[in-house]
């Protein structure tokens, strides 16, 4: 069963054409899909208020309502019972009779036939050397810019675009249907509302131009791995004077030899001979300051033991902070001994105890114990 218009809007049965207006106004703000998204019933409610409005403010389908009801739509005969206005399509343009430019956004295309360009991607990688520093990129940027020689209206010099005489400069026509009118876009002008009688011979009317521009850049130091940094308006330019797009820069760091990073941290691994883990001993690294920094090892270093060098990590985007790096020991075992080496080391087994390799000597007794206990 079908709502009353009347109800459905909120007004009375000889409500005037201001009052059907501001009626309507208000419903539709409170139901519009934007403002409710995912709400069906909201949906549907924004549906029934624009078919009741868009019924309402035609006198002639008025009259009929008000005669028949909601029969003098039904079965076909007039339009298919409100398809004309079902779709949405139908909906977003008895919103913009209203709205106008005031929704802008999604619906700038129909200004003029102004179109606002297209966003722009570019790809860059950068090493964890320039990422720690900072930089400022020169990139080539092949893109549409707005071309000169018609200042972007694509007519030639000295004439200008003339209003579409199908559509009379609104982009869009209506053909009636019964009772209802449905908007289309204007097959002539594609929705512009002009057209282009001599067109520019640079930029055969499109009033834009491809051309590759140079551009700075500045990417700060810290970035991180897939940063975006968007450049707005240095997109594509848009069509007829339009807006311009925007330019999006995807980062990407390129893989370091000796560092690996986890936020503004840095790992590096180092491998030590197994005599200076045991010794202990000392080496330089080279930080990303361009500094050398000497790890001292301790006798009896295990592997994988982490060395912190406070504040010699990655900077802190847009902070005055050092994140650390870490010295990750990992201890070579000897290979290819000759038969000194062999000897030397098969004495230093036979002196060793206990002590000198607590772990594992403790380890082997602990499982043994645990299979023991298994097999009884
Ligand atoms: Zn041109
Ligand atoms: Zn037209």
């Amino acid at each position: 069963m079908k709502a009353d218009y009347y109800e459905t809007l909120g007004v009375a049965r000889g409500a005037d054409e201001k009052e059907l207006k501001s009626a309507f106004r208000k419903l539709a703000m409170q139901y519009h899909p934007d403002k409710n998204p995912g709400d069906e019933k909201a949906e549907h409610k924004f549906k029934e208020i624009g078919e009741a409005y868009e019924t309402l403010k035609d006198p002639n389908k008025r009259a009929a309502y008000d005669r028949f009801g909601h029969a003098a739509f039904e079965n076909g005969g007039m339009g298919g019972g409100g398809g004309g206005f079902g779709g949405a399509g139908g909906f977003a343009d008895i919103f913009e009779d209203i709205f106008g430019e005031m929704m802008g956004g999604g619906r700038q295309r129909r200004s003029g036939g102004r179109e606002r360009g297209a966003d722009l991607r570019y790809n860059m990688e950068i090493t964890l050397e320039e990422a720690y520093a900072g930089k400022t990129a020169q990139i080539r940027v092949p893109t549409s810019i707005t071309c000169d020689e018609c200042s972007g209206s694509g007519a030639k010099p000295g004439t200008s675009p003339v209003t579409c005489n199908t559509c009379g400069g609104s982009g869009r026509v209506r053909a009636a249907q019964g009772f209802f009118s449905i908007e289309r876009t204007c097959p002539t002008c594609h929705g512009r509302g002009q057209t282009i009688k001599d067109p520019c011979t640079k930029c055969s009317g499109q009033g834009r131009i491809t051309e590759e521009r140079s551009l700075s850049v500045n990417i700060p130091a810290g970035i991180e791995d897939g940063t975006r940094i968007r450049l707005t308006g240095e997109g594509e330019a848009g069509v007829r004077g339009g807006p311009s797009g925007d330019l999006y820069i995807f980062l990407s760091l390129k893989p370091h030899e000796f560092f690996q990073r986890d936020g503004s941290d840095l790992y590096c691994k180092v491998p030590i001979s197994m005599t200076t883990a045991a010794l202990g001993g000392q080496f330089e690294v080279a930080t990303l300051d361009g500094t050398q920094t000497r790890v001292k090892i301790p006798e009896g270093t295990q592997n994988a033991k982490q060395f912190r060098l406070k504040g010699k990590g990655m900077p802190v985007l847009r902070q005055p902070a050092m994140g650390d790096l870490y010295i990750q020991i990992a201890i070579e075992t000897p290979q290819n001994l000759n038969k000194r080496q062999r000897e030397l080391l098969e004495e230093f087994e036979r002196v060793s105890s206990q002590d000198n390799s607590p772990q594992s000597s403790g380890f082997f007794a602990r499982m043994k114990e645990f299979f023991e206990g298994l097999s009884e």
